[in-house]
């Protein structure tokens, strides 16, 4: 019987950022991953990727063509229906509150975010990051993770029902909200799987076996934009 992960799509928002390294990620778990541009592709993934980009380049982008596929995210995400994970820049835009800015998000995680909230592009850095949740099961996977913070932002606050899984400098770089995930970081650009191997075990926890079977092989064909 195949793995589970075989099994699932996953969408990666490609408007701006870095989309690319996060379809290769989960198509190295051995899941599948489609380029999310228009709303009528949510209806076919079984969890969604936002990368990491600028989100004051996603804000201009809602007031040009992407303001019904950010309320469509929006819909499905505070339905719980679809798995999110938010790296960086993804963090930003599912945050419910961003300090000292009104800029466009999908409004949905209950935390406040700080952007560059370490300094500008000069002053991104490496951590060995300790995180539980990705080393429960196997002793060879509990080394640190190698958390790289690319003109981060912080949560610099986080409701109760946010559930913290790693930080950094005594602030979340990690949480959960359900079915909302976040890294203040950029698992992406490393050769280790755990974190989105996280996220697709979450994915597939939120299935059962007959959504599964109904998953259709889907090719949607679009031209490929440079961010
Ligand atoms: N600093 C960027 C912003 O505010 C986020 C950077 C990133 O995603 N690497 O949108």
């Amino acid at each position: 019987m195949p793995h589970m992960q075989e099994s699932l799509l996953i969408g990666v928002l490609a408007l701006q950022g870095a989309f690319i390294e996060h379809r290769q990620a989960v198509e190295r778990l051995g899941a599948r991953s489609l380029e999310i541009r228009f709303k009528e592709q949510l209806q076919h993934i079984d969890g969604l990727i936002i990368p990491g980009g600028e989100s004051t380049c996603i804000d201009k982008l809602s007031r040009e063509i992407a303001g019904e596929l950010y309320s469509e995210i929006t819909k499905l995400g505070a339905s719980g229906k679809l798995p999110i994970y938010g790296t960086c820049m993804g963090t930003i835009f599912l945050a419910k509150e961003i300090e000292g800015a009104n800029q466009t998000r999908l409004n949905l995680m209950d935390i406040t975010v700080k952007r560059n909230a370490y300094g500008p592009q000069k002053a991104s850095f490496e951590a060995d990051l300790d995180i539980s949740a990705i080393s429960m099961n196997a002793s060879e996977d509990s080394h640190p993770f190698p958390g790289i913070f690319l003109r981060a932002p912080s949560i610099v606050h986080a409701k109760e029902n946010v559930q913290v899984l790693a930080e950094f400098d005594g602030l979340p770089v990690m949480a959960r909200q359900n079915n909302l995930f976040v890294t203040t970081f950029h698992p992406e650009v490393t050769d280790d799987l755990r974190i989105h191997k996280y996220f697709l075990d979450q994915v597939c926890t939120s299935k059962n076996a007959n959504e599964m079977a109904s998953v259709t092989t889907f090719q949607y064909e679009v031209s490929t934009s440079k961010s």
